[in-house]
């Protein structure tokens, strides 16, 4: 099966906004077998969306359109879809009502122009939306040779659009290529290698067909392997995923510090708690990532195991290279009362490189990383405060905990 991804909106014609629902759409169709030819962006317009899709619906066999399923006079996938079916949009009482439930539960009165939402081309088919008011739409559309190519609308907001994919997208195209039952992923987050390095450590998983697929993406040094399996129902697909997990897991090791949403410095922290101890960070090089990173875990998991960072100016940052960086991890752990002090130095120039030193003490000695920073302006700084985070994590995991007598000097 060929298909085409279309996204819909001013916001991403205008360059707004970028889109990456066609990249998330086109990653999910693949891992499906479904092979994507296209992918078109229209802006918010009648007649040009209408000429997009007919031309589109003339040479795929699949669409996935997304966005422009809103309330308002500017969204306008379902007038596209209905012109290009030539069938009438009819008020469909089941969607009507839905809608209406979400804004009784909310406990707002509807505005008259969400009926909008519940309007369908006559024919196609409703896609639930659990998480937000826009339903999405399944209609088949002629191609004008006597077949029909079928369309898949979902609304622009990801978080909706990725539920409704999996609840219902999967299952009806897994029936549409001649399978059955339904797909489930799992995300095993890695850390500190690089993703052929890691993939590399892997007996031959990341290869096309095999069962369970195991696709592999990299996104600010973090290595993502997500694993997808399908099964007759949710319970069939975890159980085949499970060994292929715990292949990952063995090879891997310490390189695996999550799954799914999981961060560095989520489970920087959790290895933390689990050493007993308490982490400060003072920072010159990494301009306060490291401290906004470990703020945000410690909020997100609801503990203090984060005792607060200290960020310096440049010039400040000198005098932490003179005087060694472990003199002033140890300070940053005493001047907050935790067990773990984490400094990170000024950026120094190395081999026509940059560098950050980092030291960790606490354990049973400082650890220190030299870490060179890659990658893009926007992404060095971010990365080199992970692998301060990680240098955490690992450090503890280890064993190397607190010391009775770093514990009771902190
Ligand atoms: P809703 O009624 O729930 O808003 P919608 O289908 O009308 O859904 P849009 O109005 O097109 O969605 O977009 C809503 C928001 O979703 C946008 O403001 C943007 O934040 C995000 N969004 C839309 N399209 C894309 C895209 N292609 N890639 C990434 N984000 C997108």
């Amino acid at each position: 099966m060929r298909a085409d991804v279309i996204a819909i909106g001013d916001e991403l014609t205008t360059g707004q906004r970028l889109d990456t629902n066609s990249q998330w759409i086109s990653r999910e169709l693949a891992v499906l077998g479904i092979a994507v030819e296209r992918h078109l962006t229209v802006a918010d317009d009648l007649e040009d969306g209408i000429r997009a899709v007919r031309a589109a619906a003339k040479r795929a066999e699949l669409l996935v359109l997304t966005g422009g399923l809103g309330p308002t006079a500017d969204d306008l996938t379902r007038d596209v879809l209905a012109a290009v079916a030539g069938a009438p949009l009819e008020l469909r009482a089941e969607a009507l009502a839905t809608v209406e439930a979400r804004f009784a539960r909310r406990g707002v009165p509807m505005p008259e122009s969400n009926r909008r939402q519940a309007l369908f081309p006559r024919g196609s088919r409703i896609i639930p939306n659990p998480e937000g008011t826009a339903p999405g739409l399944d209609v088949d559309l002629p191609t004008g040779s006597g077949t029909t190519c079928r369309a898949l609308a979902l609304p622009g907001v990801p978080a909706e659009m990725r539920v409704m994919w999996r609840d219902t997208v999967v299952p009806a195209l897994l029936a549409a290529t001649g399978g059955s039952g339904t797909m489930r992923f799992r995300r095993i987050k890695c850390f500190g290698l690089g993703e052929s390095a890691i993939e590399a450590r892997l007996p031959d998983l990341v290869r096309r067909g095999r069962d369970p697929l195991v696709g592999i993406t990299a996104h600010e040094a973090t290595i993502t392997l997500r694993i997808a399996a399908r099964g007759a129902d949710e319970a069939e697909c975890l159980a085949r995923i499970a060994p292929t997990e715990t292949v990952i897991r063995d090879c891997l090791g310490n390189l695996v510090f999550g799954v799914e949403d999981d961060e560095v410095e989520d489970a920087a922290l959790v290895a933390v708690a689990a050493a007993g101890g308490s982490l400060a960070t003072i920072e010159a090089g990494t301009c306060g990532h490291v401290a906004a990173l470990a703020a945000a875990a410690a909020r997100r998991r609801g503990d203090d195991r984060f005792r607060g960072g200290e960020v310096l100016t440049p010039a400040a940052g000198e005098a932490l290279a003179t005087d060694g960086l472990a003199l002033w991890a140890e300070r940053a752990r005493h001047a907050r009362s935790a067990t773990h002090g984490l400094a990170v130095g000024p950026v120094e120039r190395e081999d026509g490189g940059d560098v950050v030193e980092i030291v960790l003490v606490g354990g049973t000695a400082p650890v220190r990383v030299r870490h060179r920073l890659g990658g893009d302006a926007t992404i060095r700084l971010p990365r080199a405060a992970r692998t301060a985070l990680d240098l955490v994590r690992t450090t503890c995991l280890a064993g190397a905990g607190p010391t009775a007598s770093a514990e009771a000097r902190a």
